[in-house]
C-alpha cells in the first residue's frame, strides 16, 4: 500500500525527489507514513529495480521511476536534476569487450534554462553585467575567419 503510494508519486514527478521530498509530499496525503517507511521502501524499490537511485554528488540520493536509459543533467545554481536525451546509450544492454552492460549512468552538469534565463535577465539589467556580455566575441565572426 505505501510501497505502492511511493511508487506512484515517483511516477507522476520528474523533480527526481531525494528520500526526504518524497516523505514530505507523502506526508500530506498520509499523515501516519513513518519517515524510515519511506527510505526503507525507497532502498528495497532500487533493490528491485523498480526504481533508478541516483547519487551524483555528495548530496542526498536522488529517485526516479524512469528506469530507461536517459541522461541526467544537474543545474550548478539551482542543483535541480533534469531529464535530458543525450543519444549515447548504444551499449546498454550489450556486451562491449565480453562485459555485460546492464546499466549506465550518464551525467551532465551545468546551468538549467531557468537560472540561465534569471542570470541574462540581472546582467542586462547592470552596467556591468553589460560590460560583461559586450566584451564577448561574437561567434559569427569566429565562423568567417574560420572558412
Ligand atoms: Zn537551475
Ligand atoms: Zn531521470
Amino acid at each position: 500500500m505505501q510501497r505502492l503510494a511511493i511508487l506512484e508519486f515517483l511516477e507522476g514527478t520528474k523533480a527526481h525527489p531525494t528520500a526526504d521530498e518524497v516523505y514530505t509530499a507523502l506526508h500530506k496525503t498520509y499523515p501516519t507514513i513513518a519517515r524510515a517507511t519511506v527510505y526503507n521502501t525507497l532502498e528495497a524499490l532500487t533493490k528491485a529495480g523498480a526504481i533508478l537511485q541516483l547519487t551524483m554528488d555528495q548530496g542526498a540520493a536522488r529517485y526516479d521511476a524512469d528506469t530507461g536509459p536517459h541522461v541526467h543533467f544537474r543545474c550548478r545554481v539551482c542543483e535541480r536534476v533534469y531529464d535530458i536525451d543525450a543519444r549515447q546509450q548504444r551499449c546498454l544492454g550489450k556486451e562491449v569487450d565480453g562485459h555485460q552492460v546492464e546499466a549506465m549512468r550518464t551525467y551532465a552538469f551545468g546551468v538549467c534554462v531557468a537560472c540561465h534565463k534569471d542570470e541574462l535577465a540581472a546582467a542586462s539589467e547592470t552596467p556591468e553585467g553589460r560590460k560583461k556580455t559586450g566584451t564577448r566575441r561574437s561567434p559569427e565572426k569566429e565562423k568567417g575567419r574560420a572558412s
